[in-house]
């Protein structure tokens, strides 16, 4: 640990600077401005990642490999996969909406494992893996995308749905699918980006430098520190791009966002699905299916789906607008509740794909001719298309932007660390 003494760390959220301190197993440090989690430790961090992601690529592939679920209807049985949800939505002519649950569901956190598989099995016995700066960029960018919680939400509200249209049998993939879920959100809670850092040659900037009170630049993706007037374009370590901020990340965000606001309106007019029951049927628009399962009884799932539907979405587009507000209008209104808030936005921002699986899972599983079918709706593709652009509007913000106007020395100081479970 003698090579991270006296290190300078700059925080991911608002930049400010900290030496680096040791933290009790198990413990966290955490920026003195922002709360934000600075860095972990975490014992045997590379071998508990590795054999955890290890665990959650097997179970995919297995996931894959067998039936999923199957649906009992009128002494009919019909089973299928985990990519049945989004080969049915291309069948019936929305291939973009089945292209983003197959992506999702599947491609995302294959390579996403894949990736992480490829850094820290090398890592692990002290090397470099070639390339490694190009796979952590992909890691990094493909992991919020990479969306096997949610999928398994939409897979809950699904099987519940359907209770009184058919019978529904779990399928060994169902249940890989959920080891695999589980040991990926370990291998992610148990991995330490520092820790696979130390392999690469490219040292972190001479703490005497910082010392002299010279501006330096952090990577975005690596956390990298360099000196501002160096002129360097591209971070040695990672490849990223380098800059000070998010490269107009208001405007960007502005437009995002305003394009997600137009959306919504069609998501909401536009029927999302139909069920079809014995030739007859009608379509339903997000709200009537709200209706229809609060009526039916089936009140938390109502909920539920409202709440991801309507409440993440609406409350995700005000919230963001008002941040890129006060940032224009150069505020400086307790900049560690907006960092906050801007967290909770960039985490659930995801949720909403529940919807999404759901429209999927129900058109991949329910195509039982005359007796009983679901159809995608297009409303169910201008939703899809809220949450993505949402969720870019919540990325292309920069967090550091809420501090620049905030009274905020640069001299680098200790950061609180608190031990115990982290
Ligand atoms: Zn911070
Ligand atoms: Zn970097």
């Amino acid at each position: 640990m003698a090579d991270v003494e006296g290190e300078v760390i700059a925080c991911h959220e608002c930049d400010s600077l900290h030496w680096h301190t040791d933290v009790p197993e198990g413990g966290r440090a955490e920026c003195r401005n922002c709360g934000a989690t600075l860095y972990r430790a975490i014992p045997d961090s590379l071998d508990r990642s590795l054999a955890l992601f290890a665990s959650a690529f097997i179970l995919l592939v297995i996931a894959n490999s067998f039936p999923f679920l199957a649906l009992e209807f009128g002494g009919r049985v019909e089973s299928n996969r985990l990519i049945s949800g989004g080969w049915a939505l291309y069948q019936m002519g929305m291939g973009e909406l089945g292209l983003l649950v197959f992506a999702t569901s599947i491609l995302f956190p294959l390579l996403t494992i894949g990736g992480m598989l490829y850094l820290l099995l090398p890592a692990r016995f002290g090397h470099i893996a070639p390339g490694m700066g190009w796979v952590w960029r992909m890691v990094s960018g493909l992991m919020p995308w990479s969306l096997l919680g949610i999928f398994l939400l939409g897979t809950m509200v699904a099987v519940v749905k359907l209770q009184d249209l058919a019978n529904v049998i779990p399928g060994i993939a169902l249940f890989a699918f959920v080891g695999a879920m589980l040991a990926y959100a370990g291998g992610r809670a148990n991995f330490e980006p520092r820790e696979l850092w130390k392999v690469s040659p490219i040292r972190q900037l001479d703490p005497a430098v910082v010392r002299s009170g010279r501006a330096v630049l952090a990577c975005h993706t690596c956390g990298l520190l360099r000196l501002r007037d160096a002129g360097l374009s591209h971070c040695p370590r990672c490849g990223s791009a380098l800059h000070h901020r998010k490269s107009n990340s208001i405007q960007r965000t502005w437009a995002l966002l305003l394009a997600a606001g137009a959306l919504f309106i069609p998501a909401n007019v536009y029927p999302i699905m139909e069920v079809i029951q014995f030739g007859q049927g009608e379509p339903d628009t997000i709200l009537s299916g709200v209706t229809k399962l609060i009526g039916g009884g089936m009140w938390g799932l109502g909920l539920l789906v409202f709440f991801v539907s309507i409440v993440v979405p609406l409350a995700k587009l005000v919230s963001l607008a008002w941040l890129l507000k006060s940032v224009e209008r150069r505020c400086n209104w307790n900049p560690k509740d907006r960092t906050r808030l801007y967290r909770v936005t960039e985490v659930v921002g995801s949720w909403s794909m529940v919807d999404v699986f759901l429209v999927g899972l129900l058109t991949g599983l329910v195509s039982l001719d005359v007796l009983a079918t679901i159809r995608p709706g297009i409303g169910a593709t201008f939703f899809a298309g809220v949450v993505i652009l949402t969720m870019f509007a919540a990325m292309s913000f920069d967090p550091r932007l809420i501090w620049d106007n905030s009274d905020m020395d640069d001299e680098p100081e200790a950061q609180r660390a608190s031990g115990g479970q982290a």
